[in-house]
């Protein structure tokens, strides 16, 4: 590898991804970036979660690239391609490997669990976490002109609505996006709008 390459390589991960990195079906991150968790982003979620006052669990949070092609790979062997790339984001294009999104469930609950108590979390996380500098990546849409709903099926916003699944992106952008309406299921808003591929090319 060319040395300068090399050299812009290490300033990117001495840096890190910023918050609004840009990470989704179309754009991935580099394998070779791998943060593990981000620090500042667990101590919002510690804040949030003692905010909550309930029992939460973190089901899932920092995954790397390798973690993340393996569970990919894992899938597609038992449900074939077509299906797990609508329930789990390829190795490079999940937010995980960010270091700032985590999965929480009710303790001791499974997280895709559609339960009362996991309902009771999803709702206060709608409701407070972007006090805490957190945005529900992928909220629930439901748009008349748009033929089907994400409940079970990405058709609008790539992936299924995951109500478990949040992301730090700072208290100022996480308002921004939120007083943009994106919870709202009749608005074509996402949280995906607010953000910036990267690297850049
Ligand atoms: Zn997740």
């Amino acid at each position: 590898m060319n040395i300068l390459v090399q050299f812009y390589i290490v300033i990117l991960i001495l840096l890190g991804a910023p918050s609004d990195a840009l990470v989704s079906r179309e754009h991935g991150l580099p394998r070779w970036y791998s943060p593990g968790e981000n620090a500042q982003a667990r101590a919002a979620l510690d804040l949030l979660i003692e905010d909550l006052g309930m029992p939460v669990q973190i089901s899932s949070a920092f995954r790397s690239y390798r973690l993340q092609e393996q569970a990919s790979l894992r899938l597609i062997s038992e449900e074939g391609q077509e299906r797990a790339s609508q329930v789990i984001a390829m190795p490079g294009h999940s937010e995980h490997q960010l270091g700032t999104a985590f999965d929480l469930a009710w303790m001791g609950l499974p997280i895709e669990f559609n339960d009362v108590r996991n309902r009771r979390l999803w709702d206060a996380l709608q409701e407070r976490a972007h006090e805490f500098g957190f945005v529900i990546s992928f909220p629930y849409k439901q748009i008349e002109e748009w033929p089907f709903d994400n409940q079970w099926y990405p058709v609008v916003t790539e992936f299924r609505w995951e109500p478990w699944h949040i992301r730090y992106v700072g208290i100022d952008l996480a308002k921004t996006i939120f007083d943009a309406g994106y919870l709202d299921p009749q608005s074509a808003v996402l949280p995906q709008d607010f953000y910036l591929p990267w690297p850049q090319d």
